[in-house]
């Protein structure tokens, strides 16, 4: 048993290296901050971005990693000027992103790039028996079986990162032998909670990108507001926690207090709770299994003295329903919805389809895409590849349905 916080700290046996891949975005920028509150502890040591190369050199100037890499080929260059004279290499493209997270020098890969891009890259880190921090909850989604098959091949942890997870993995702590009857996975309800219909057929942009509780990157806004992250969050925890469909709950709890609850089979419950603030997850995971101290705002029960809970409308919100048909569906069923919600997103983001259409479109690929039963992981890369043709050129057909973006 360790008191002594200082102690605690030591027990760490040296600096833990840790590629970010996605560190420009909104969980990497987050995990730079607590990294620079444990900067004994902790060492960025490789920075990844798609595009946003001049905030990857603003990291690269302040946190000195080993290596940098953009996928924008064409800014390799504009980084490598921007840092000259520092020891920091710059790299480019998505395959040297695959090939660098196995690098000796690397302890733990923390992902949090968006979409199928960090499917990859995970295989590769977990093959090099690199720790896992997922944030990057779609490669679970895609590929749950593959991935959790090899974590387990090459003895890797795979530490949860998603605010709900990590709920569900610190309730399980200390509870190896005890079954788990059943897990209930809280929901913010999104900007959109106890809308009709009508009110979300005219839904713009704007209004879905305002969270009411969390800032997080555009892909995953959308996802809240229409449910389908906790869609992706349900099969995130069915691999995970290696869960049957039955055991998973989803209830919306709007103050996005209690992050997420396990029953165990004597009835008890045990939640997680405190503040919305991804850097605690994101700290949680990187220090496992120790907690640091940290001077994050701290809940105060009296400041919240309803916390409220309901049922989540699965009539309006579809998405969630049909990330449980893919659940109960399986194979490559979870790769088609999200490559066809990848493709729904950006569809509705750039103003080429409105709200509503995104579950017409998830729901016409579950139809028409091709049902592999046992997939390998070629399968789950051309379902991904057909999936995202069939639904572009589905929205090129599609009437112009968003206004004014
Ligand atoms: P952001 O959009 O804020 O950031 C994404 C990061 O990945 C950026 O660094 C971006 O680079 C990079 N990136 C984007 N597309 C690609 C690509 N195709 N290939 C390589 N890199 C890419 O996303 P978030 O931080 O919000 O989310 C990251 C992941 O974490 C997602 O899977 C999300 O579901 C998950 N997550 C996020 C939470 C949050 O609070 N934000 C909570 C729980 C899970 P650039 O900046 O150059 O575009
Ligand atoms: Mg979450």
């Amino acid at each position: 048993m360790f008191h002594n916080p200082q102690l605690r700290k030591d027990k760490l046996d040296r600096q833990k290296n840790i590629a970010i891949l996605g560190s420009t975005g909104s969980i990497g920028t987050q995990a730079l901050e607590v990294i620079r509150g444990n900067e004994e502890l902790f060492r960025p040591f490789l920075l990844t971005a798609q595009s946003n190369a001049d905030l990857l050199i603003a990291q690269a100037l302040q946190f000195d990693p080993a290596y940098v890499i953009i996928c924008d080929k064409s800014k390799q260059q504009y980084i490598k000027d921007a840092l000259t004279g520092t020891k920091v290499q710059v790299l480019s493209g998505i395959e040297a992103i695959t090939e660098m997270v196995t690098h000796p020098e690397i302890n733990m890969v923390l992902t949090a790039m968006v979409g199928f891009s960090g499917l990859e890259p995970t295989i590769a880190a977990i093959q090099a028996g690199k720790e896992i921090a997922l944030a990057n909850k779609e490669t679970l989604v895609v590929a749950g079986e593959l991935i959790t098959a090899l974590a387990k091949k090459h003895n890797v942890k795979i530490l949860p990162v998603d605010s709900e997870h990590s709920a569900i993995f610190q309730c399980l702590a200390g509870e190896e032998d005890n079954a788990i009857e059943k897990i209930i996975l809280t929901a913010s309800g999104g900007p959109f909670r106890g809308k009709t219909l009508e009110f979300l057929s005219t839904v713009l942009r704007e209004d879905a990108l305002k969270h009411p509780n969390w800032v997080m990157g555009a892909k995953i806004t959308i996802d809240s507001a229409s449910l389908m992250n906790k869609g992706l969050e349900v099969i995130e925890a069915k691999w995970l926690f290696g869960l049957k469909t039955e055991q998973i709950d989803v209830i919306v709890h709007p103050q996005s207090i209690v992050h997420s609850m396990v029953q165990f089979q004597d009835g008890s419950i045990k939640a997680q709770m405190g503040l919305p603030d991804m850097k605690l997850p994101i700290q949680y995971a990187f220090a496992y299994p120790q907690r640091l101290k940290n001077n994050f705002k701290r809940f105060d029960f009296v400041s919240y003295p309803n916390l409220t809970f309901e049922k989540p409308d699965i009539k309006t919100f579809r998405n969630l329903a049909l990330a449980f048909d893919a659940l109960n569906k399986g194979g490559n069923m979870p790769c088609i919805i999200n490559a066809a919600n990848e493709i729904a997103v950006s569809g509705f983001l750039n103003g080429h389809i409105g709200f509503l259409a995104m579950s017409d479109l998830i729901e016409t690929c579950m139809q028409k895409i091709t049902f592999v039963n046992e997939p390998s992981l070629d399968d789950y890369l051309s379902t991904d590849k057909e999936t995202r043709a069939f639904a572009q050129n589905l929205i090129q057909k599609m009437p112009l349905k968003a206004l004014h973006i």
